[in-house]
């Protein structure tokens, strides 16, 4: 079986070196606005999207009139390009919103050398076209063939991110029991064993210093040397915040795909949804996040990610399949119909998993009480269509009138 691993390591450029490194992120994101408003400029007048191909023709020319773009080595231009056009293509297949300009400070801009003969990694770093051997700690053994290598700065720090192809044995097919995970409202996760994660208080603590730091650079003039410092300040602390959530995020994946043989969890709104209160500790791009590392460790221990549509599983009763949202009591769950009881969170999780081979508790079911009105304009979606929860119904704005 053939595997795609990332391998990241720290890396530390020279001065010489990082000025170079800073120069290329600028020209990259010109470039990727320079092509990005070549891709607007076309849709809006109604003409076929130019391909990555197209403008990867036009860079030879461009490259030829801009120096500072030439110092960037071609097959980064290019790269660029390519993933410019992925971004778009997501966008045609309405699996995200619009590519976004690139902003100076805002955006980070990824360096990536894509064929595996032009950079070489030695025993003490790598060497990326142009600019040689940078120096790099390689904190853990890297595995397979690399095949792709790309440099991204975090506020001061660098970092290059090496893809390589590893051909590992089959995993045996796993007998380890299945479980479902919801993201919780009071915790930040809670399994169908009654596992409840709480919120971690570090992140709660670092988000009140990110909202003290922000208050500073709000106080500093406009483009002054102070304000600039302030701002450093506030993106170390993203930095630091991002790190936090990831690392918890790896643990918590690593231990379900060590556990369990199949993990099922609710399949995220395309919009990209922040349930509840929540928004802070698991965003969507968090929960997105959690399940990528959740399938990548799963498939490397025989296990599999089943994702089933989440529509009312925190209002829908385990035991007789009623759906009504006057069975929810803040963190209890508690049936109208039936009388059972459970933690809320971890009854949710419960609910996703009986859906997990195309059983629905209460939609459909028998006895089900139908959703309450005013959920019934909500649309659900189910794989590519879109259904109309409930038919006859007056908006309360068409009565009035
Ligand atoms: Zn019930």
């Amino acid at each position: 079986m053939l595997v795609r691993r990332g391998f990241r390591y720290r890396i530390y450029p020279t001065p010489e070196q990082e000025a170079r490194l800073r120069c290329w992120e600028g020209a990259l994101r010109a470039l990727w606005n320079l092509a990005h408003e070549q891709r607007r400029v076309y849709l809006s007048r109604g003409a076929r999207c130019p391909s990555a191909f197209d403008q990867i023709n036009q860079l030879t020319a461009l490259r030829a009139d801009v120096p500072w773009l030439a110092d960037v080595p071609r097959n980064v231009c290019a790269q660029l390009l390519v993933d410019l056009d992925a971004a778009w293509q997501r966008c045609f297949a309405r699996l995200a919103r619009r590519p976004r300009w690139k902003k100076k400070g805002r955006d980070t801009v990824a360096i990536t050398e894509p064929h595996p003969k032009t950079f070489r990694l030695t025993e003490t770093g790598v060497v990326f076209p142009k600019l040689g051997e940078i120096r790099a700690v390689f904190h853990r053994p890297i595995a397979g063939i690399p095949n792709r290598c790309t440099i991204v700065r975090e506020v001061d720090q660098w970092f290059v991110s090496v893809q390589c192809e590893q051909d590992i044995q089959e995993p045996e097919p796993t007998t380890r029991p299945a479980v479902a995970i919801d993201c919780g409202v009071a915790n930040l996760l809670a399994d169908s064993d009654g596992g409840l994660v709480p919120n971690p208080k570090h992140l709660e603590a670092a988000l009140t210093r990110l909202a003290r730091a922000q208050r500073v650079v709000s106080r500093r003039q406009k483009g002054s040397c102070r304000r600039e410092r302030a701002k450093r300040c506030v993106a170390k602390l993203h930095r630091k915040i991002r790190r936090q959530r990831q690392h918890l995020l790896h643990v918590l994946s690593h231990r379900y795909a060590k556990s369990h043989g199949v993990v099922i969890v609710e399949k995220l709104n395309v919009a990209g949804m922040v349930r509840g209160g929540l928004g802070r500790q698991i965003s969507g791009a968090g929960w997105s996040s959690f399940c990528s590392m959740l399938r990548y460790k799963l498939e490397a221990t025989g296990g599999t990610l089943v994702e089933v549509p989440a529509a009312y599983s925190s209002q829908t009763c385990p035991a007789c399949g009623t759906i009504d949202a006057a069975s929810r009591h803040g963190e209890r769950f508690r049936c109208v119909g039936c009388g059972h009881e459970a933690h809320a969170d971890v009854n949710a999780a419960i609910v996703l998993l009986s859906r997990r081979n195309g059983g629905d508790a209460g939609r459909g079911g028998q006895g089900a009480i139908r959703p309450p009105m005013k959920r019934q304009l909500r649309v659900v979606r189910r794989g590519h269509s879109t259904v109309q929860v409930s038919g006859s119904f007056k908006s309360p704005g068409l009565q009035s009138g």
